[in-house]
């Protein structure tokens, strides 16, 4: 059977290293992002920029692709389910629909007794005073947050009075834990049960963005199982076909709660690149183009850190030692607080 051509929505860091991933397997890529200025374009095969919403342009990129994926997952649900009548989209709309919204995506974990942070559904600023035991707590927007963006950290019912937000767009009021660490689990789904999990990935984050990821991660055997078994359940459940990445808080008790999901390939799993023989995103390119599922196995235990904003001008600059792998992800503007490129190194 030849090779499928594979579309990939979305044109930013994560769509540039699945590019990478899927020339090593000789997958042609097309990339469809509203971003002229799109990094993976320089990684890809062919460009088509336009808007979600241009059905012209949609049919452009659906005519020149076999299979489509996506690297960020708010591309509107209504857009990935009419290219999805026409060209199969793995994973399925279906399961952005529930993940793309914060309350549909706690409750769903929540109905699988799947531990989440204590949560309401807030519209209404009175709701926060009426929910007290919930602070000191962070008000996230349901849609559309991420990276700490459309968050809002609330002290106490004080801090409530000063928010001047429109609360009619919905928002979820989570309380806060207190973090021991952060973990993340990258797990890409084949088939019923079939699946390759890659061990949990230690997380630090800054300013609410990821800075720095490692293996091991420094967890009880407890947590590590606990872990893996709760992304293997969301992975079964979601009926997920690529990679995906469970994103957990452990509190200072040692008890482990699911934060978010993200349905697509995560910063956290960038070290796998190096650090296995088959990285997430390799893992993705087979599992959505139905490759041969390969058992993975560690080459290396690792350390990565996200290069963000200026910080990525030094690093242009420097020279590398054999266990260090420096991406640059070729942003045109370097901006602050955008990750402009890694530092993967073998420990
Ligand atoms: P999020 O965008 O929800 O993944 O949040 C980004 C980061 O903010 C997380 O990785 C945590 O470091 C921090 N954070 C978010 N929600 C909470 C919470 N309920 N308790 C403690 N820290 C949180």
């Amino acid at each position: 059977m030849s090779k499928p051509t594979l579309g990939i929505i979305g044109g930013g860091q994560l769509g540039s290293l699945l590019c990478s991933a899927a020339k090593k397997l000789k997958i042609k890529t097309i990339i469809f992002s509203d971003d002229q200025n799109a990094p993976a374009q320089n990684f890809s095969d062919g460009f088509i920029y336009g808007k979600y919403d241009d059905p012209n342009k949609i049919n452009e990129f659906i005519n020149q692709v076999n299979i489509i994926t996506y690297e960020f997952e708010n591309i509107p649900f209504k857009t990935l389910d009419e290219i999805d009548k026409k060209k199969s989209v793995l994973p399925k709309p279906s399961i952005n629909k529930i993940i793309q919204h914060r309350l549909a995506e706690k409750d769903f974990i929540n109905n699988l007794k799947i531990r989440t942070t204590r949560y309401i559904y807030v519209d209404k600023r009175s709701q926060i005073e009426n929910a007290k035991d919930l602070l000191p707590g962070l008000l996230k927007t349901t849609t559309l947050g991420y990276d700490g963006k459309g968050q809002f950290f609330l002290n106490n019912i004080e801090s409530v009075k000063d928010l001047d937000i429109n609360f009619s767009k919905g928002y979820i009021l989570e309380k806060l834990v207190e973090l021991k660490k952060e973990i993340s689990i990258i797990i890409t789904r084949f088939d019923e049960k079939k699946y390759e999990i890659y061990e949990p990935i230690e997380n630090l984050h800054e300013d609410q963005i990821l800075k720095h990821s490692r293996i091991p991660a420094d967890i009880s055997n407890k947590i590590l199982e606990q872990s893996k078994l709760w992304s293997i359940r969301l992975a079964e459940e979601l009926k997920f076909i690529g990679t995906m990445c469970v994103e957990f808080f452990i509190d200072k008790n040692d008890n482990l709660y699911v934060n978010e999901i993200a349905p697509r390939v995560h910063n956290s799993g960038h070290l796998t690149i190096n650090a296995f023989n088959i990285s997430q995103f390799e893992n993705h390119i087979r599992a959505v183009c139905k490759l041969e599922q390969i058992p993975i196995k560690k080459i290396s235990n690792a350390k990565m850190i996200n290069l963000i904003g200026d910080q990525i001008s030094a690093y242009r600059k420097k020279n590398y030692a054999s266990n260090e792998f420096f991406f640059d992800y070729f942003k045109k503007e370097i901006k602050q607080k955008r990750k402009m490129g890694h530092l993967t190194t073998l420990i």
